[in-house]
């Protein structure tokens, strides 16, 4: 008899929901996290001066509270909300904000209100029926109780949402926007996807982001991301569960448990399976990297229009124009010199987090070793002259340090792999179970897998389900 029922290899928000949901079924579960603290992508951490609280990596919750997994899960982390979700600043005319309320942003926008209402507010008005359906784009394997059931209106919201959301961002930008404005932020919303704009279903990253914002504001966690972590973990704890830091799984063969699930890269474990197999994980492309870095403030960003300060995330990147560009010169492997940057001021939603603390990245080639530190505070002061003067510590890291601190991040690609039209089903090979392979007791739950990045926990949500329904073929 093995030790565990199950093992779960890396504490991410996928291996931490797929951990819990396989300790609710009753089974005993290992988790092993080779970094010295559980959270992979929920980290938090003083990465400037003592008591300042920054995120490594995931910091805003776009998708938390509407995943499935997460309203399985219920468990309390207090959100912290900005006033307004996200603002994308301009040159030469006010920045563009996208509000909580899709008909606030709209009359905002003039002459593009109606485009934004049929594209974005369509999308958030699709609700949880459309936003199910986007997360669990593969269906539901059968198995399991609370078994998630997509609403029967479903397929006709997402048939709608395809008309646009299939469309390169840059085509729906100059073909239903008019206004510079229009334009920019939907840009901005399309280039989370870390794709060439101009490439297919790029307009979909966009509008799904964008009408999140409207649906949940755009929540931090309280106190940090990691705040989330020590929850699932606790959750974990509370049930019998067992959880070990600082250990790297090199093999499965040395996990004594019925049920193995990896929240790992699965390039990773190629040794583990078989050849043919691993020959169609070669042909899944990793995606391009990112350069990160947080600051330590002794005040807010001096925005040149005030408005941005409310915002909990800012858009620094200009036009639709210069955001394509960055975005075109990156995914061709060069360096933009007026990177698009994503920027969010927690101070803005947290008054806990220790002071004025910023967090930033911008999109740089898979594996680069340039520090973008120049290039991104120039972005910034365009935007927010005296920015710099305001700067009292920063953080860098680049591609490799990603990669460093986890190995799921190899290239410093953040999204476990690329997040273009064929990769989002065939992720990381074609299946309609992809969190399967071929080992019978071995799943697949990171963002490696169906619907790729972000913190919705449901590729662990999948694997627990298939790992508990083959348990209850190999005992029934
Ligand atoms: C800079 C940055 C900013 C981001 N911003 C956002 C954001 O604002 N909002 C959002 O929703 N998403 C954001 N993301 C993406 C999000 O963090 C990831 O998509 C998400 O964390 C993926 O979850 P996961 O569970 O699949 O993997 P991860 O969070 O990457 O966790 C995997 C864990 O497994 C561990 N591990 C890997 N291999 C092994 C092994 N062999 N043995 C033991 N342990 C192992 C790793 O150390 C890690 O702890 C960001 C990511 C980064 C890096």
């Amino acid at each position: 008899m093995s030790d565990y029922d199950a093992a779960v290899v890396g504490s991410g928000p996928n291996g931490l929901v797929a951990a819990v949901l396989l300790a609710r079924a009753g089974r005993r579960v290992l988790l092993v996290e080779q970094a010295d603290a559980f959270g992979g992508g929920l980290r938090s951490a003083e990465l400037t001066l003592p008591g300042r609280v920054h995120d490594l990596c995931a910091t805003v919750m776009a998708m938390t509270a509407l995943s499935p997994a997460f309203r399985e899960l219920g468990l309390g982390v207090e959100p912290a909300c900005p006033e307004i979700p996200a603002a994308h600043p301009l040159d030469d005319r006010p920045a563009v904000l996208v509000h909580r309320d899709p008909g606030e942003t709209a009359e905002r926008l003039g002459p593009d209100a109606g485009a934004w209402r049929a594209t974005v507010g369509a999308t958030a008005s699709g609700g949880l029926p459309l936003l199910d359906m986007l997360l669990s784009p593969l269906g539901v394997p059968g198995a399991g109780p609370g078994r998630f059931r997509p609403h029967l209106s479903a397929p006709l919201r997402a048939a709608l949402f395809g008309r646009y959301g299939m469309l390169p961002a840059t085509t729906l930008a100059r073909t239903r926007f008019r206004t510079v404005e229009g334009r920019a932020v939907l840009a901005g919303m399309a280039a989370h996807s870390i794709v060439d704009l101009r490439l297919p279903m790029t307009a979909g990253y966009g509008l799904m982001l964008a009408a999140t914002a409207h649906l949940t504001g755009w929540p931090l966690v309280r106190g940090g991301s990691q705040r989330l972590a020590d929850a699932l973990v606790a959750e974990l704890l509370r049930l019998g569960g067992e959880a070990v830091t600082g250990h790297r799984v090199t093999t499965v063969k040395e996990l004594d448990a019925d049920t193995i699930v990896l929240d790992a890269a699965p390039w990773q474990f190629a040794a583990d399976f078989p050849a043919g197999y691993v020959r169609r994980l070669r042909a899944f492309r990793r995606g391009p990297g990112v350069f990160k870095l947080d600051w330590a403030l002794d005040g807010p960003v001096p925005w040149r229009d005030p408005a941005v300060a409310r915002a909990g995330t800012v858009h620094v990147g200009g036009t639709l124009e210069e955001v394509a560009l960055s975005e075109a010169e990156m995914f061709a492997g060069r360096h933009s010199p007026r990177p698009f940057v994503l920027l969010v001021q927690p101070y803005a939603a947290d008054p806990t987090r220790g002071g004025h603390t910023l967090w930033g990245y911008c999109h740089v080639p898979n594996g680069s070793a340039v520090d973008m530190t120049e290039a991104v505070e120039a972005q910034i002061e365009r935007f927010a002259p005296g920015f710099r003067d305001r700067v009292l510590a920063r953080h860098a890291m680049t591609t490799a340090d990603l990669e460093r601190r986890n190995p799921n991040y190899a290239g410093g690609d953040i999204a476990g792999g690329l997040s273009t039209l064929g990769q989002f089903l065939k992720r990381p090979v074609w299946s309609l179970n992809p969190w399967r392979t071929p080992l019978p007791n071995v799943f697949l739950c990171s963002s490696s897998t169906p619907p790729g990045a972000g913190v919705h926990g449901m590729g662990g949500w999948h694997a627990a389900r298939l790992a508990l329904a083959a348990d209850s073929r190999r005992s029934g």
